[in-house]
């Protein structure tokens, strides 16, 4: 035990120097992060935390009194159920932003992180057994040197306990022009540009995904993935749009 707290707090005294050395940045303000955290406690304070009624399919805010969104009256979803934990305000914007187009790979553990302090009860109540990053295509992944989604899941699987399957589910062609589309047809685009590399796992999974916006991304993976033997696929999104069809 004595062993174990001293690896414990020389580990911790390690991540601090290293935090020294190379300091995070914060993803909301982008300053250095205090030692030992990812993100400085006010700016966690101001992150748009949804804490209102939401949609009992995908999660969205909606008015109280409503079980379901607009959305998901009107399009029946492929994916079993799942819940964006940030609206998609303008400091959102902005982290994203970062997060995805200046090479701020690190504030995607410090969003792991705080997905699963948002979301990791509803893990155990979906019993997910495995956790899966929606896939970007290589051309995406080279220029951007990673993706988005897997910094993410691997922050998510790790703080669960569960397996991070980075390889299922493959992006074979590029996401095709989905402006003129309604939400079938974006899903069946899509899923045409993803295939599954390998078997499908037989068990309840989780995906990952930055934003949630029509669903036709995950529905597309959900739908691929279900067709080939699994049960039931649930996600988490750092985002989610609050209104109806909203196109971001
Ligand atoms: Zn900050
Ligand atoms: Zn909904």
């Amino acid at each position: 035990m004595a062993i174990q707290s001293g690896v414990k707090t020389l580990r911790k005294a390690g991540g601090v120097c290293l935090d020294l050395l190379f300091p995070r940045r914060c993803p909301v303000c982008h300053a250095p992060a205090p030692p030992g955290e990812d993100m400085c406690p006010e700016c966690r304070e101001r992150l748009p935390l949804i804490r209102t009624a939401r949609c009992r399919i995908c999660g969205k805010p909606v008015r109280n009194g409503e079980d379901i969104c607009q959305d998901c009256g009107t399009t029946p979803h492929l994916f079993t159920q799942g819940m964006g934990v940030f609206l998609y305000d303008e400091t959102m914007r902005e982290t994203m932003s970062f997060f995805k187009y200046k090479g701020r790979r690190e504030y995607g553990e410090a969003l792991g992180t705080e997905l699963f302090r948002a979301a990791g009860s509803r893990l155990l109540d979906w019993g997910v057994r495995a956790v899966l990053p929606v896939p970007i295509h290589a051309s995406r992944r080279r220029e951007r040197g990673y993706n988005q989604s897997e910094i993410l899941a691997a922050r998510v699987a790790e703080l669960a306990g569960l397996p991070l399957l980075r390889k299922v589910l493959l992006r074979t062609g590029k996401t095709p022009p989905l402006k003129n589309l309604n939400p079938i047809e974006r899903r069946d685009a899509l899923a045409r540009a993803m295939a599954l590399c390998g078997p499908a796992p037989r068990v309840p999974v989780l995906l990952i995904d930055d934003i949630y916006t029509t669903g036709a991304t995950i529905d597309a993976a959900a739908g691929l993935l279900g067709s080939c033997g699994t049960p039931e696929v649930y996600f988490l999104t750092v985002c989610i749009g609050g209104g109806f069809m909203v196109q971001y």
